[in-house]
């Protein structure tokens, strides 16, 4: 069905043991969309994605109740090379590049599953399209790079997987404002060119300006939805999201 198209979470209850990170959270990416998830510290954003890209169990987590679907096709436990071959890639929070191995390696490790050389070749052509500093420092150790330079290598090791949806967990963070803008701009860039993305960021006035929808979460629940112009322009959350007013 279209209806189906994209991610759909649905009722999704999630804990640490006995401790419940995610209360029944639903939301939808639609295809194409960039849609962003807000909310303060331990409000469970990374809880969310971890569940959505099946790296929950590394943290010892685990899916109590409700899924997730992807096209149609249910994702929720899959194995997280699974979930990647589905199309669906997680940029972690932190970045969690391989420091000690080159640009070049890194890049190489976000293409393993891939078998497809044609595919593998335009997603080193697109990744490079997007960030030439990968291309001019790729015999360099990641973990000399600044901080902007390994978010962007660890975007575009995602992107050598060629996802159809990418997760992003707090990409801008830590950044110089200068470097946060221009992840910012890149975000839009890789969703024109067609992928969609569910945007974990702190920053709401980036997370608003770039999704077409919003989530807030609080203590693992969906506190406020809706249309990001209308989010931003909601007294209640420019008082307690964006410090205004
Ligand atoms: P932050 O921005 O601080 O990362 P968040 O919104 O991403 O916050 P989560 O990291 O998803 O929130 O955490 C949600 C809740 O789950 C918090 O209460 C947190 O303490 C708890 N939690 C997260 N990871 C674990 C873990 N590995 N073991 C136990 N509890 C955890």
């Amino acid at each position: 069905a279209t209806g189906d198209s994209g991610l759909t979470v649905r009722d999704l209850v999630v804990g640490y043991g006995p401790v419940a990170a995610l209360r029944g959270v639903s939301l939808r990416v639609p295809r194409g969309a960039v849609v962003a998830v807000l909310g303060g510290n331990g409000a469970g954003k990374s809880t969310l994605l971890r569940a959505i890209s099946g790296t929950l169990r590394f943290h010892r987590g685990g899916i109590a109740s409700g899924d997730v679907t992807f096209d149609g096709e249910r994702i929720s436990g899959v194995e997280p090379s699974g979930v990647v071959a589905r199309g669906v890639v997680q940029v972690p929070e932190g970045r969690r590049i391989f420091a000690r191995m080159t640009v070049e390696e890194n890049l190489r490790a976000g293409a393993l599953g891939v078998r497809d050389r044609g595919a593998n070749a335009r997603a080193r052509e697109r990744v490079l399209g997007l960030f030439p500093i990968l291309a001019e420092r790729s015999r360099q150790r990641a973990g000399l790079m600044s901080g902007g330079e390994q978010q962007m290598l660890a975007i575009g090791r995602a992107l050598m997987a060629a996802p159809r949806l990418l997760l992003l967990d707090e990409p801008t963070l830590g950044l110089a404002p200068i470097m946060a803008a221009r992840i910012a701009e890149t975000i839009q860039e890789i969703n024109a060119q067609g992928t969609s993305v569910l945007l974990v960021e702190q920053n709401v006035a980036t997370a608003l300006a770039l999704a077409s929808h919003a989530y807030v979460l609080e203590v693992g629940e969906v506190a406020l939805s809706g249309a990001a112009r209308d989010l931003a322009g909601d007294d209640e959350v420019r008082r307690r999201y964006l410090g205004i007013g």
